[in-house]
């Protein structure tokens, strides 16, 4: 690469000691990083729009002429200024402002204006556009070209930002070497990488600005394919670097699991064995195994990993299975425990809540090899835990936890010459086009397969009006000694606000179901109270549990046959599903009803039209792909997210199956590119991972 690309952003002029540690905290240290620190969207202030053809949810460029300006005093006080051109008119709204600033704007005077249009109380509005008065409607300013809009960070301004890419470009738009082959290259479009970077750092007026925003220009997607195989290559990378680790071989059970499968009651569906098969094959070589095994809710997923855990204890060998909330922890633990007992084993538990005693008392057990099997929180992996001889780490419902808490787990049982074999779970399913490239790293099993006699849950949509009529559905259920979840899910992002829906709908279900027995459960509950509701409602003691979606996880209560969903539309399609499979885990009938709040958008019509036709978690996943975007299969809601610059894997999916076609042609033919390729897209490291 030439050098001045190579030079530290320290070289460009406004950049001292400071600004250069700003950036390096954004990942950015060399003037070549920068042109790789993309626009996350673009404005266009090369024409002026008139008023009267605005709509709302728009940014856009107005001119005009100030028709009355002044101070409301309502609820908040305010400057409104109403502009108006030759087609219409608009209130500019200002909540902050001086009075040198409410003095500029007089009648008669001359304005231009960007910002959202927004449709308000008395027509379209602007509140805090960027502003500018005029001498005369001469005097408007219009770019020539499309601004960008970059991602920041506390400080730097986007004039800097365009300052900084500026003089970036201006130094080395050339210099950057490409590294796919041209092969590849060629596959998407015939753009060279520079050119394809400075189109989209200063797109000319030409360049249509509904294409740059859906992400179809040929520039974004020669770029967004390169991202996305640069993570698939680091993917690769970490896969390679755990062959090159060792990992103490874990032959089959032939004793303790044979046993187990005789007193389990039941026999493993064809895709619990064949999963079983793969985990031990795996687990039986030298190398440390990275497994995801995904299978939808009840499929039958604990099974599967008590065989993994029992192979390591047979072999001498230390097994922790790690669940991301103390309720599913306890869970495995009464699960695991049941089965395990006949066996004349017991896990131990470690949790945060313990006290200090029983805590150093069962540590003591761990570091000493005593305990075989330890089943907990990530109170696994805390400092004071030591493991004699740690073979295997479960991971149950893996997009729960940070990648960094499972690292510090996995950590544990490393020495020089020992790495312990890993299996992840999680219900989640992940389109296969999707695993193959992003969690490339990883070995993958899936359970396709119900174990027999499941009824189906049978899916009911009905708007939020219908609600007396669920209740009164409700009531009869319970009359028939069933037992229902109801609800409530997150409104507008606050955490506060739904437990506050939680808590209000609880009260009016009292009132209007007095014969009933109503529970509250949400986040904010201490974790010991939570714990007692849930028995309470698992024992039968409570009819019906009004909660957040805090119940979304791996809950198992077989008897809960009716789960209410009230504002069904706010959820993501994945989510709705793994709250509808709490019920239908017993033998009876079970129903699960959507609530929505009308009108639907296109979308949320379609996600719960979706539901409602099929239980298929992955026609689920590919359709929730396809609505909305992978950022729940992928656990974004979480750390551990792909942060892409670009890419979008939703968006940008049909390019999958090209990838993994590049990253094998590459890795054959030109090997040497890979680290740079890597190195150029994930400066900070893998941003993401599941190694
Ligand atoms: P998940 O995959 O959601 O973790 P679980 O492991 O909790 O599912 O299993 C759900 C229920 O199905 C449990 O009660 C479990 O004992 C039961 N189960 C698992 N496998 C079978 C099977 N092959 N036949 C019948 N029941 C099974
Ligand atoms: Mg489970």
């Amino acid at each position: 690469m030439d050098a001045t690309a190579q030079a530290s952003v320290g070289v460009l002029k406004g950049v001292g000691p400071q600004l250069a540690e700003k950036l390096e905290g954004l990942g950015i240290s060399t003037v070549a990083d920068l042109l790789f620190h993309l626009p996350l969207r673009y404005q266009d202030r090369t024409r002026l729009a008139a008023i009267g053809e605005l709509r709302p949810g728009t940014e856009a460029l107005i001119a005009g002429r100030i028709e009355v300006s002044g101070v409301r005093y309502g609820r908040r006080r305010s400057l409104m200024t109403v502009i108006s051109d030759d087609t219409g008119r608009l209130t500019m709204r200002q909540f902050h402002f001086s009075a040198t600033q409410a003095r500029g704007l007089n009648r008669g005077g001359f304005i231009q204006c960007y910002g959202e249009v927004r449709a308000g109380p008395a027509g379209l509005e602007m509140v805090h556009p960027e502003y500018r008065v005029l001498g005369g409607l001469q005097d408007v300013t219009v770019e020539t070209a499309l601004t960008p809009v970059y991602p920041t960070t506390e400080g730097i301004g986007q004039r800097r930002w365009r300052d900084l890419t500026d003089q970036a470009l201006g130094l080395c738009a050339g210099g950057i070497p490409e590294l796919l082959s041209e092969a590849c290259a060629a596959e998407f479009s015939d753009l060279a990488l520079s050119e394809a970077l400075l189109l989209l750092h200063r797109p000319s007026p030409e360049v249509d600005l509904e294409t740059l925003r859906d992400g179809a220009h040929p520039a974004q997607r020669r770029l967004a394919f390169e991202e996305m195989l640069a993570h698939h290559l680091a993917l690769r990378q970490r896969r390679q670097r755990r062959g090159a680790q060792t990992a103490t071989p874990i032959p089959p059970s032939a004793e303790l699991w044979p046993k187990l499968q005789e007193q389990l009651g039941f026999a493993l569906t064809g895709a619990q064995q064949h999963s079983v098969a793969e985990i031990v094959t795996d687990m039986g070589k030298a190398q440390p195994s990275l497994r995801l095994l995904q299978g939808d809710v009840g499929c039958g997923k604990t099974v599967v990993a008590a065989a993994a855990v029992l192979a390591a204890v047979e072999a001498g060998q230390q097994a922790v299975v790690m669940a991301p909330t103390e309720l599913l922890a306890e869970q495995h633990l009464g699960v695991l425990g049941r089965w395990f007992a006949p066996l004349g084993m017991q896990p131990v538990w470690l949790s945060g809540r313990m006290g200090q005693r029983e805590r150093k008392a069962v540590c003591a057990q761990l570091a000493s090899g005593e305990a075989k099997i330890a089943v907990g929180t990530h109170a696994l992996f805390q400092d004071d835990v030591a493991y004699q001889r740690l073979g295997l780490v479960v991971v149950d419902e893996q997009h729960r936890f940070g990648v960094a808490q499972r690292l510090a787990l996995r950590d544990k049982g490393q020495t020089d010459q020992h790495v312990p074999h890993q299996l992840i779970m999680s219900a989640t399913p992940i389109p296969r086009s999707l695993t193959m490239v992003m969690y490339a790293d990883m070995d993958i099993s899936v359970i396709d397969e119900m174990p027999p006699g499941r009824q189906p849950v049978e899916t009911v949509v009905l708007p939020n009006t219908r609600r007396e009529a669920v209740q009164e559905r409700i009531r009869e259920a319970c009359a028939r000694e069933r037992r229902a979840y109801w609800v409530c899910p997150l409104i507008e992002d606050s955490d506060a606000l739904a437990v506050q829906a939680a808590s209000s709908r609880a009260e009016a279900l009292k009132a209007e179901l007095p014969e009933l027995r109503i529970a509250l459960l949400h986040g904010r509950i201490p974790p010991a109270e939570k714990d007692q509701i849930m028995e309470a409602f698992r024992s039968g003691k409570v009819d019906v549990l009004v909660a957040t979606t805090v119940i979304e996880v791996g809950v198992d209560v077989p008897e809960a046959s009716l789960m209410v969903i009230e504002n069904a539309e706010r959820l993501g399609l994945s989510q709705l599903h793994q709250l509808r499979g709490r019920v239908g885990r017993g033998d009876r009938q079970s129903v699960c009803v959507l609530m929505y709040q009308g009108p639907l958008g296109s979308t949320a019509k379609e996600r719960l039209a979706t539901l409602r036709q099929t239980s298929d978690g992955f026609a689920i996943a590919q359709k929730d792909l396809e609505l909305r975007g992978p950022g729940e299969l992928l656990g974004t809601r979480q750390s551990g997210a792909p942060q892409f610059r670009i890419a979008d894997l939703a968006r940008d999916r049909a390019l999958l199956p090209a990838v993994q076609r590049a990253a094998t042609a590459l890795l054959r033919d030109q090997p040497e590119q890979v680290v740079p390729l890597v190195a150029r897209w994930l400066r900070a490291g893998l941003a993401f991972s599941h190694a």
